[in-house]
């Protein structure tokens, strides 16, 4: 069975299709800058095989019906082809919000695209775009079941003390504000791969995950289910990220918009966008950070003190949150590829049972590694996440029943 995976951002698109006979990447590919001047489209077939053919594109990609199109073309036409179109059983995709009515991955239907409107609101820089890729799938791929994936799914186990804020009742039941959570893809596929690295059954595992990139969350998961998470009602709480603030004082919207005169927009943008590590020293991009460290910037060390800090915070919460602790697993960009931050982010957590080896930690490979001391009472892991394989798991489970 081929599975088509499909990551439809605002200007971008992510694919990938998955022989789940192996569950071997066949094609690759990122279409990027769409609906500006010059799109760039990168396709390769058999990536990171010693079949490996790269096509490169540059061209106008007005929108994401032409994006996907030319991706399909590749695919199954020409001198790459991997596959002819009707030997692709199922597209998979992935929806970052899936509000409280959709708890689980679901074949869509056009109905539930107009039901699906609703949850815009509450991941609206990611689930228009998500959606509107399903609906181009849909009419490239007739008959062709389309599943769609929610990144809040795992989370939909949090108990109600750990979702509801503490704001006035009816909120919730008129307006759905509660905490979601998101990259649930990725934390479940991280806990999965974390019990079967321990050869421990899923559901007597207690670990704490932090997906660590330009968006950063952690969970915390007990017997094998997402007990609490640190993303909110969107994917803006919790953790320090590379653009966006993580946990403020809520009255800081109030503050700037009395004393700076910004409004609610201005407010929201520079909250998502200008703030984070962005916010502290000026980039965004953890290389970026350590480079300027080096050359001895103080607000380039502040921001990684900050966010190292908020992150072993968060560590400490969920110990208290778990009881007992298994194992705590690193992944996504930062996580996967630096050793100073999960360093620095663990120092002081000795007398807690976690001991990082700092030579394994200093390793670099695309396998999971151990990075805590064989003494270690917790187990301390990166994991690299692979949320299209997850995804086109989840698609195979629902098509085949
Ligand atoms: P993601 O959102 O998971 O793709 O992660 C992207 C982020 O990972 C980038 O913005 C960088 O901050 C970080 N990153 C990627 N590669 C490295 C690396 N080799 N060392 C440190 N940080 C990295």
């Amino acid at each position: 069975m081929k599975i088509l995976v499909i990551n439809s951002g605002s200007s971008s698109i992510k694919y990938q299709l998955i022989d789940m006979a192996d569950e071997s990447v066949m094609v690759s590919g990122l279409v990027e800058r769409i609906g500006e001047e010059q799109g760039v489209m990168t396709h390769k077939a058999y990536p990171g095989t010693d079949r490996e053919a790269v096509v490169k594109l540059e061209q106008p990609i007005p929108d994401h019906s032409v994006g996907l199109k030319l991706a399909i073309d590749l695919t199954s036409s020409g001198e790459n082809a991997v596959c002819s179109l009707d030997e692709i059983k199922a597209v998979g995709h992935r929806v970052v919000a899936g509000g409280e009515n959709f708890s689980a991955p679901v074949v869509v239907t056009p109905e539930m695209m107009e039901e699906l409107k609703d949850t815009e609101r509450l991941a609206p820089l990611h689930n228009p775009a998500n959606l509107g890729g399903a609906r181009e799938a849909m009419a490239l791929f007739p008959g062709v079941p389309q599943v769609l994936v929610f990144d809040t799914a795992f989370h939909q186990t949090i108990p109600p003390h750990a979702f509801m804020y503490a704001l006035p009742y009816e909120y919730y039941e008129e307006d759905h504000i509660r905490r979601y959570g998101a990259h649930g893809t990725s934390h479940k596929y991280v806990a999965g791969e974390c019990a079967r690295l321990m050869d421990k059954p899923l559901d007597e595992l207690n670990v704490i995950t932090i997906h660590m990139g330009n968006g950063a969350s952690m969970a915390a998961v007990k017997d094998g289910k997402c007990v609490d998470t640190s993303m909110g009602l969107t994917p803006l709480e919790g953790l320090v990220m590379g653009t966006r603030s993580g946990d403020v004082d809520p009255a800081v919207h109030n503050y700037l918009a009395v004393n700076r005169g910004m409004d609610i927009a201005t407010i929201d943008n520079v909250l998502h966008k200008e703030s984070g590590l962005k916010g502290l020293c000026g980039m965004n991009d953890m290389r970026d950070i350590h480079a300027a460290i080096e050359k001895g910037d103080e607000r380039a060390e502040l921001a990684l003190g900050v966010q190292t800090y908020r992150t072993r915070k968060y560590i400490g919460s969920y110990m208290a949150v778990l009881g007992r602790v298994d194992a705590v697993v690193f992944t996504a960009g930062i996580g996967e590829n630096d050793s100073i931050v999960r360093r620095k982010t663990m120092e002081g957590l000795e007398p807690f049972g976690m001991k990082i080896d700092v030579q394994a930690n200093d390793k670099r490979a695309k396998e999971p590694m151990l990075i805590s001391t064989g003494d270690s009472p917790v187990a301390i892991w990166v994991i690299p996440t692979n949320e299209e394989l997850a995804i086109a798991r989840e698609t195979r489970d629902i098509v085949n029943g």
